[in-house]
């Protein structure tokens, strides 16, 4: 019987998340691809099984580990959550520098400025102009401020936690799009049902992340967009990518440009059709954007540990926060379950058997007409 993660890997499912790398001698990352270098002895539930958000994800088991119960007819959408609000960063310097308000650059380095982590694992811009995904541990403000902007490729940061782990940080925060956080919650829920053969002895890795932030996200591009995008300009003289409502935007020091959002749609990673979760399901706290407020974020406040650090952070003056209109909350759920309902269609039609939810939330989904749109 094959290791199942090489499943995962020739069925396109690898999101790239990182999880399964720095545990074992054979698997490394080249750029935006996992490759397993050499075969295991390890038949189908090695770490990386237990790890990986493309082997299996039992939606309500993660719920009951992250919230303490399962998903109600009300969570299905965007998750159980405390309350969805709009915020930013007070500093305008970090909002100067950040992809939208600044939350998630704000929030984390408040949380290393006050002692509520050491340091947070995130992704910094690699070479060529800041557009190219690199993980990194950043133990100080600056740290986390150079990690500030998106960058819409996956850069396998979870490789960067393993690391962290091993190197005996005992308090880490984390930034993370959706399948990372998938991979983070279940290395907390199972890291325990598998032997570590040495490499987390002594670490309890489910006591040692404290503050997960998920990112928002619908897509991220592969690799192969980098020779599309040098068709039109240099990819070094980039210093940011958006993409508001029908559009793809490009900045750089002294132009702006944009693209056809179609043909860079074509980039788009194949494990990302089957993605289901939009904002971070199992996050701490959630940060999106505010469509066509750029300087605004839209937050999701999930659990107990996330509104804690969220209302110090208010209280101490680092974020505004303001109530998010009805319209716009209505949006937000609209656009999670469009998603939900794509990619449960594409999992069903590639006979993917990795997502596990309940009788009641694949109504909710099968409800929802895509063609309607
Ligand atoms: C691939 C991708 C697709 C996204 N798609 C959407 C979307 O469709 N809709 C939406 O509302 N929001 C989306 N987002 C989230 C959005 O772009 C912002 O990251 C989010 O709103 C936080 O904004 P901010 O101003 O607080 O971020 P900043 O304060 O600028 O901080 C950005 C943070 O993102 C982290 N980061 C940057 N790139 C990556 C990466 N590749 N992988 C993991 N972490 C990263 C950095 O470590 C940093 O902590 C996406 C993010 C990514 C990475
Ligand atoms: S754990 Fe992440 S990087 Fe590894 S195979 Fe699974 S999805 Fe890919
Ligand atoms: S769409 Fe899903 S699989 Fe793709 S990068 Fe975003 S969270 Fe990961």
């Amino acid at each position: 019987m094959p290791n199942r993660i090489v499943e995962v890997l020739s069925g396109g499912l690898c999101t790239a998340c990182g999880a399964c790398v720095n545990i074992c001698p054979y698997i490394r990352n080249i750029e935006d691809r996992i490759a397993i270098i050499e075969d295991c002895n390890v038949e189908e539930e090695g770490r990386c099984y237990y790890y990986c958000p493309r082997t299996f994800l039992d939606v309500d088991e993660l719920n009951e580990f992250v919230f303490g119960r399962r998903r109600s007819e009300e969570d299905v959408i965007l998750g159980c959550h405390t309350s969805v609000l709009a915020a930013r960063a007070k500093s305008e310097a970090i909002r100067k520098n950040a992809q939208y308000g600044g939350v998630a650059s704000a929030l984390i380095a408040h949380a290393i400025e006050t002692g509520e982590i050491e340091a947070a694992v995130l992704t910094s811009g690699g070479d060529g102009g800041g557009l190219l995904p690199m993980p990194i541990v950043a133990k100080s403000k600056d740290e986390v401020l150079s990690c500030a902007k998106t960058k819409y490729f996956m850069g396998a940061s979870l490789s960067a936690l393993n690391k962290a782990l091993k190197d005996g940080f005992e308090s880490l925060g984390v930034v993370g799009t959706p399948c990372q956080v998938q991979a983070l919650r279940k290395m907390q829920a199972y890291g325990d049902a598998v032997e570590s053969g040495g490499i987390y002895e002594e670490i309890d890795v489910s006591k040692s992340i404290k503050l997960v932030i998920g990112l928002f996200c619908m897509w991220s591009l592969s690799y192969d967009f980098l020779w599309y995008l040098s068709k039109h300009v240099e990819p070094s003289a980039v210093r940011k990518l958006d993409i508001p409502v029908g559009g793809f935007l490009i900045f750089g020091e002294r132009f702006k440009k944009e693209l056809p959002l179609e043909e860079v749609k074509r980039y788009v990673r194949r494990a990302c059709d089957v993605c289901y979760d939009m904002t971070a399901e199992l996050a701490d706290i959630s940060v999106g954007a505010l469509e066509g407020v750029p300087d605004w974020n839209t937050v999701i406040l999930r659990t107990e540990r996330g509104e804690h650090i969220f209302r110090e952070a208010e209280a101490a003056g680092v974020l505004e926060v303001k109530e998010l209109e009805a319209e716009r909350l209505e949006h937000l759920r609209w656009a999670s379950l469009r998603k939900k309902a794509k990619a449960w269609r594409r999992i069903r039609e590639l006979k993917a058997e990795f997502l596990k939810i309940s009788e009641l939330e694949r109504k909710i989904v099968e409800r929802f007409r895509l063609e309607e749109e």
